[in-house]
């Protein structure tokens, strides 16, 4: 049997620099508006803590250049914590929303950013991909100056991540029964994926 949560779980992934934080912070923004009881958490945020207290890392874009072994760790670890944290303060109302990644390009190849064990730690009712041509996918990333992408800085590269997280999310999806959602965040408009994902929100409910 495919376990749910008692609210309602989306993951939102999407490469680097495709503005998933940004589309999910104008979600929260209409989400308060409306009184929607919607909780947004960062994988990595959660990650990053936990790497600090280690003292593995000092900025968040070396974590994925960590041993795998250690990723693995701090992966669980997140995973653990993000549904213990929901399952303390939603209830059936509420929608839980996690921002990550279905791929993460670590020093030693494509790494699944939900396998078995973290998907099932979740228990997603729809994975999210957020996507965006390549090229403005880079600039975006060039304009962010407060993180450390040049090691996913190439178009190319970025055409290829977009592929494997398709794959990625997918293959996440089954572990779970989940949909797969894809969105495209607009240049210059991040509220039309925000509303795309809080529509799915509401209609995951109906
Ligand atoms: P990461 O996976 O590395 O955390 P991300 O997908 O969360 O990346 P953001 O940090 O949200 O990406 O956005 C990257 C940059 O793109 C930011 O400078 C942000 O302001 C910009 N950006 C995001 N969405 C849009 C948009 N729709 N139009 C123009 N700029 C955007
Ligand atoms: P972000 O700010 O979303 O890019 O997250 C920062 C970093 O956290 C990423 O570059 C990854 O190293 C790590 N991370 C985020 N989500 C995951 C995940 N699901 N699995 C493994 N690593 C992750
Ligand atoms: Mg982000």
């Amino acid at each position: 049997m495919v376990e749910r949560n008692r609210f309602t779980t989306i993951i939102v992934t999407g490469v680097p620099g495709v503005g998933k934080t940004t589309v999910l912070g104008e979600l929260e923004k209409i989400a308060r508006k409306e009184e929607k009881n919607i909780l947004v958490v960062n994988f990595g945020d959660y990650m990053f803590r936990e790497a600090v207290k280690q003292k593995l890392v000092s900025h968040r874009d070396q974590m994925r250049h960590l041993p795998l072994r250690t990723q693995l760790s701090l992966q669980r670890l997140a995973a653990i914590s993000i549904r213990e944290d929901a399952d303390k303060i939603l209830d059936e109302d509420s929608t839980l929303i996690v921002d990550t990644h279905a791929v993460i390009k670590t020093s030693t190849g494509f790494w699944p950013g939900l396998p078995r064990e973290v998907v099932l730690e979740l228990k997603p009712d729809s994975i999210v991909l957020i996507e965006a041509p390549p090229s403005i996918i880079l600039d975006r990333q060039k304009r962010d100056t407060s993180r450390v992408r040049k090691d996913i800085a190439d178009e190319k590269l970025i055409e290829e991540l977009i592929l494997m997280a398709r794959i990625a999310a997918m293959s996440s999806a089954t572990f779970v029964a989940a949909s797969v959602y894809t969105v495209e965040n607009i240049e210059g408009d991040p509220g039309y994926a925000a509303k795309k994902i809080l529509e799915l929100s509401s209609m995951l409910k109906k």
